[in-house]
């Protein structure tokens, strides 16, 4: 405690992306009558550093960066592109991209931001509000004495020390699995490979494909705001591929793919290799220890179904940091007063994971979902489009799904998708349809056509 405790600091955090940086920002500000906290934030990294990923920031992500005041200054240095115009193809290659002509709902934005500007942008927020930003601080070893004090040691020598720790470290998660409080490694894989600016045929914002053979993740195309394009990718565990076999699934089927080579074009050139990086899916049973609070990828606040995880980290960070303001008020930091933290993300997005999860196991069951979807989207158009998105990035539940606004129309769908390609055999899901619907000629391909996705 201030003024009590031998610790230099009050919290120390390890990991400043995302989740890291905003519990920094939130502890180090106080505010409303919540005194600041003297707060550490290490990383092994110097800012800017590159971090492997799509690079979408959902909805409530950008809330918190607006409060922040991040976001108005990346959106007046034109740093960020609005998803306009979005969409996805289902695994018989129905395709429905929004026309991107109404801007899209506020409640339901996705843009795309660099996260080697925008995460030095949140760390530096929290440095400007009080933070001691240290960076290439890599964190070798923690240490708990009986009197309270964390001594957490650097690589380098350093060390630093304090009452509170936060781990915040990713999805390896090496601190909290080290201090036993989170168990295994992380389960899924992702990849990330940047299309140079002026060399590709992509002209939609950001789309999703799901051909069979990555079912029930699925492959990615987003555009940034200098018109360079993220090529990702995301496999989950039980899926058509094992999360393993990502490097093998994109040089045999990804960078073939029929969509992925009509949206790229002949003259596409790669800023860079494959790259690959880890997801723990789903959230831990248990993200709290004695004066230790796990967040982000670290505890797995990654959305299992679609692999997001910056917003929820984020969310998760804002109600990490309420908690530990409240146990300083309270001069109580034990597992059972931070546990409050974990009741509180699991009320928040944790429960969402597991409808997620189930949603994933039945579309790899049943693809023609997938299709069902798309051929209501092409109906209903991008009020739709926007409602499905919404649900998908978590700014409104799961649940969605099931009301019945969404439900009636993907049900009937879902019934003539299954007449048609189980009973009347006309179509079937797979690499044939979807690699038709691909052709240049076949009208099904009509939206993703109309958004200027194909060369
Ligand atoms: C390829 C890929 C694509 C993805 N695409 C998306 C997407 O488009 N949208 C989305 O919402 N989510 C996406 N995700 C998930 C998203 O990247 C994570 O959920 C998000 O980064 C979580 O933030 P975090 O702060 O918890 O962890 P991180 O962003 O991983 O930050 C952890 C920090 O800890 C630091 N660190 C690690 N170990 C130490 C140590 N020993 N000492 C000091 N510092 C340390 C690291 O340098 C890093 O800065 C993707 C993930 C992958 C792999």
């Amino acid at each position: 405690m201030p003024g009590q405790s031998p610790a230099a600091y009050d919290v120390v955090v390890v990991g400043a992306g995302p989740a890291g940086a905003t519990v920094a920002y939130d502890l180090a500000r106080g505010g409303d009558g919540v005194p600041p906290r003297r707060v550490a934030l290490l990383d092994k990294a110097t800012f800017p550093r590159d971090k492997f990923c799509g690079d979408a920031w959902c909805a409530p992500a950008l809330e918190i960066l607006e409060e922040m005041g991040v976001l108005p200054a990346l959106e007046a240095e034109g740093l960020v592109r609005p998803t306009r115009s979005g969409g996805f193809v289902s695994p018989n290659g129905e395709s429905f991209v929004s026309t991107g002509e109404a801007p899209p709902a506020r409640e339901s934005r996705v843009y795309s931001i660099r996260r080697s500007i925008c995460d030095e942008r949140i760390a530096r927020r929290a440095a400007e509000v009080g933070a001691a930003l240290h960076e290439g601080a890599s964190v070798a070893a923690t240490e708990l004495a009986g009197d309270g004090t964390w001594t957490v040691h650097c690589h380098d020598g350093r060390a630093f020390r304090g009452a509170l720790l936060v781990a915040a470290d990713g999805a390896t998660s090496r601190i909290a699995r080290k201090l036993g409080v989170v168990a295994g490694g992380p389960e899924a894989t992702a990849s990330r490979r940047y299309v140079a600016a002026g060399t590709h045929a992509f002209r939609a914002d950001g789309v999703l494909l799901y051909p069979t053979y990555v079912l029930p993740g699925y492959v990615a195309l987003f555009r940034h705001h200098d018109d360079v394009v993220d090529l990702g990718s995301y496999l989950i565990p039980g899926g058509a591929a094992a999360p393993g076999e990502l490097r093998r699934l994109y040089a045999e089927r990804i960078e073939s793919d029929p969509f992925v080579r009509a949206a790229l074009g002949p003259r596409a050139e790669f800023l860079e290799p494959l790259r690959i990086g880890p997801l723990r899916l789903g959230g831990v049973p248990r993200s709290v220890g004695e004066r230790l609070v796990v967040v982000g990828d670290a505890a797995g606040q990654t959305d299992p179904l679609t692999g997001e995880g910056i917003h929820t980290a984020m969310i998760a960070a804002r109600l990490a940091a309420r908690t530990i303001h409240e146990a300083f008020a309270r001069g109580d930091l034990s597992e059972r007063a931070l546990g409050a933290y974990h009741t509180a993300w699991t009320k928040a997005f944790g429960r969402d994971f597991a409808v997620s999860a189930a949603a994933g196991r039945l579309i790899h069951r049943m693809p023609l979902l997938l299709d069902a979807a798309n051929r209501v989207a092409q109906r209903k158009g991008d009020a739709f489009m926007a409602r499905f998105g919404a649900a998908m990035t978590g700014v409104v539940s799961k649940a969605e799904f099931v009301r019945p606004a969404m439900a009636a129309p993907l049900a009937a769908a879902s019934l003539g998708e299954l007449v048609r390609q189980r009973l009347l055999r006309h179509e079937v899901a797979g690499p044939a349809s979807y690699a038709a619907a691909a052709a240049a000629h076949d009208p099904r391909a009509t939206t993703f056509r109309n958004a200027g996705v194909r060369t």
